[in-house]
């Protein structure tokens, strides 16, 4: 940042202040004229100084702080003029006093000319220059004026004037260098030293203000998964980390003439310069992120141990003057956050398409909270089939049906449900509601092996599952109730939560729970994963069914149903649709089939009649 730029307010409240204390004082000099000297020179004096307070104050009501950079350096100019001139009228009194044979108006002339030197060292200190040339505009004349006198106390005069003027000029570069510290302090970030959140606002409005018909794109950057790292390898690591981060964005964002802040925590924003077309600015946009992903992404070495980070990056393209700049930067925080939901380490330009698509995601957050309320969720009962077609089971599969919104399928608002929390309460309404069934199946002496339902690891996670589970299974399911209850789970990444999860399982299975590993082979499945959980059923995602007459697929799938027998898992394939397809799984001794060749997910009475 310009060092000036610091002290556009600063200045802007000095002129006031002078304004007042010039357009105070002067009147004295009138006064004086009237009793010592003459009555003309006087009253001309102090109109040119109201004439010269008017161009001070026109300067004091020009500035604004929507000026853009240009703007205020030109402003700042004039008020360095302003300001030379206006304590240069001073200088004119004290020659005009010394002149006239009245050695009284000398000693008022004296005085006044050193209490405007101390005036301007102080509240002109921000200016460097203008306060040397000021206090030596005004010290010099007393100096010549000693000197002209030329006998010895005012030899000794003189040289006191040279000590005060030094004095006053160190005093004023002590205070100049204070301000710069306190507001480099204000502005930047103490770790990385790179500008802060205020720093980066202010640059992005005058950016904004610049560049009205043009195009710049803003970049927020935010590293995945740091608090990991500041968690397991503590907060110095972290620090290190941050600043290698950043030394790395720098060097890259110099080399493109971008300009670069820390927000705080991980959070880093970019600003680029003019681009005089949208695509070329978007272009770039990706460009240059692509480079910062990647260059991020090289290994770091801190404290001898390896590190690897990556980072999410939301796009704003930023051409419209009439958005406030925090606009764009919330634009930039939706596109960032889209990023993380799409696996991180990757880049997302904001676009209105993005924001009516948050929306929407918004509108079903607030409308799911009020779902059960509301009596909007119902549940639908997928049969489990053996190869016979004889119906061994079913999946329980759950239904939202919104008055405003109409039906919106699982896979839209279970993930919402579960960044929302609201997963918990739906959840146990849905395990509720689930074994009600299972216990009607029960008393009614219902044919039926088993009822599968579907639980999202935050729901089974969570501290009060276990109990809940068991309470509900005391109410519902007796112990000659021959339906058996599994909890379809799918697998999880993150190792710690796999042996909380080994823990959790153990437990329910105390209840009789029995555990399906739902969608195998989608997500982080490994083969030690299968030994470590204490499952009893596997379910081959849909994925690999419908590309069964793939013949690497098909091995696949072999390999799978294979692994189960070994592990003694019941395998059940889901998504079959095609008769082909249930003999090839037939052919391998797959254990039950579910999908739509033999029944869609149907309701309970529906599937009554099927029983
Ligand atoms: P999932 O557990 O893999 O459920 C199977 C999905 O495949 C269901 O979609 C089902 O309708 C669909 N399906 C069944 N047979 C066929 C077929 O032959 N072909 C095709 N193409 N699809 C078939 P649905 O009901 O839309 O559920 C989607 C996902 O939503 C589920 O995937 C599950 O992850 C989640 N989900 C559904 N109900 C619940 C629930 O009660 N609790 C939780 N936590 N998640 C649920
Ligand atoms: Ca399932
Ligand atoms: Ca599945």
């Amino acid at each position: 940042m310009n060092e000036n730029i610091s002290f556009y307010n600063f200045m802007h409240r000095q002129i006031a202040a002078v304004l007042i204390l010039f357009i105070m004082t002067g009147p004295s000099y009138i006064i004086m004229g009237y009793i010592y000297s003459s009555i003309v020179f006087e009253p001309l004096w102090y109109s040119f100084m109201l004439f010269l307070s008017l161009i001070g104050y026109y300067l004091y009501r020009d500035f604004s702080k929507t000026m853009t950079i240009t703007q205020k350096d030109t402003w700042l100019q004039k008020v360095r003029y302003f300001m030379f001139s206006y304590f240069s009228l001073w200088s004119i009194v004290f020659v005009y006093y010394v002149l006239q044979d009245n050695l009284q108006l000398h000693y008022i002339a004296i005085a006044t000319q050193f209490g405007s030197a101390v005036v301007a060292s102080t509240i002109l200190a921000s200016q460097k220059k203008l306060v040397i040339s000021t206090v030596v505009t005004l010290m010099l004349p007393i100096f010549t004026y000693f000197i002209l006198l030329d006998e010895v106390f005012s030899y000794i005069l003189a040289f006191f004037t040279l000590v005060l003027s030094l004095v006053l000029l160190y005093a004023a570069k002590n205070t100049f260098e204070y301000l710069i510290k306190s507001r480099y302090q204000a502005y930047h970030d103490y770790l990385t030293s790179l500008g802060n959140r205020r720093y980066f606002i202010e640059l992005l409005e005058s950016s904004v203000q610049e560049n009205h018909d043009k195009y710049t794109y803003l970049l927020l950057i935010d590293l995945d998964y740091f608090k990991t790292i500041n968690d397991t390898l503590g907060h110095d690591v972290g620090d290190q980390l941050l600043c290698e981060v950043s030394n790395r964005m720098k060097s890259l964002s110099n080399d493109n003439n971008n300009s670069l802040a820390r927000l705080g925590g991980d959070e880093f924003c970019i600003l680029s310069s003019a681009f005089d077309t949208k695509e070329e600015c978007l272009e770039e946009a990706v460009k240059f992120s692509n480079k910062l992903l990647n260059n991020i992404k090289k290994t770091y070495k801190v404290n001898d141990d390896n590190l690897y980070i990556s980072a999410s990056i939301g796009v704003s393209i930023i051409n419209n003057p009439k958005l406030h700049p925090s606009e764009f930067l919330k634009e930039a925080d939706i596109a960032m956050y889209e990023a993380k939901n799409n696996g991180r380490d990757g880049v997302i330009v904001f676009s209105d398409e993005l924001c009516s698509l948050i929306e929407k995601k918004l509108e079903i957050e607030r409308m799911l909270h009020f779902a059960i309320e509301k009596d909007e969720i119902s549940l639908m009962y997928q049969p489990q089939v053996d190869c016979e077609k004889n119906i061994i089971g079913c999946e329980v599969l759950v239904r939202w049906n919104n008055a405003r919104l109409g039906m919106i399928p699982p896979d839209v608002f279970i993930p919402i449900a579960e960044h929302t929390g609201y997963i918990i309460e739906l959840g146990d309404y849905i395990l509720e509601e689930a074994l009600k069934t299972a216990k009607e199946w029960c008393d009614a002496g219902k044919n039926l092996d088993q009822l599968s339902i579907n639980i999202s690891m935050r729901q089974l996670l969570h501290k009060d599952f276990i109990f809940r589970v068991g309470v509900l299974m005391k109410k519902y399911i007796a112990s000659d109730c021959p339906i058996k209850i599994i909890f379809e789970i799918t697998e999880t990444s993150a190792a710690e939560d796999l042996k909380k999860l080994v823990v959790v399982i153990k437990k329910l299975k105390q209840f009789n729970i029995h555990f399906s590993m739902d969608d195998f082979g989608t997500g982080y499945s490994s083969l030690s994963y299968l030994r470590e959980i204490p499952i009893d059923e596997l379910k081959i995602d849909k994925s690999f069914i419908a590309e069964i007459s793939d013949k690497q697929q098909a091995s696949l799938v072999k390999t799978i149903i294979d692994i189960s027998k070994n592990l003694d898992l019941k395998i059940v394939a889901e998504g079959v649709e095609e008769n082909y397809q249930k003999e090839f799984l037939k052919e391998h001794d797959c254990d039950l089939y579910q999908g739509y060749l033999f029944s869609k997910p149907i309701t309970k009475s529906e599937f009554n009649k099927l029983l």
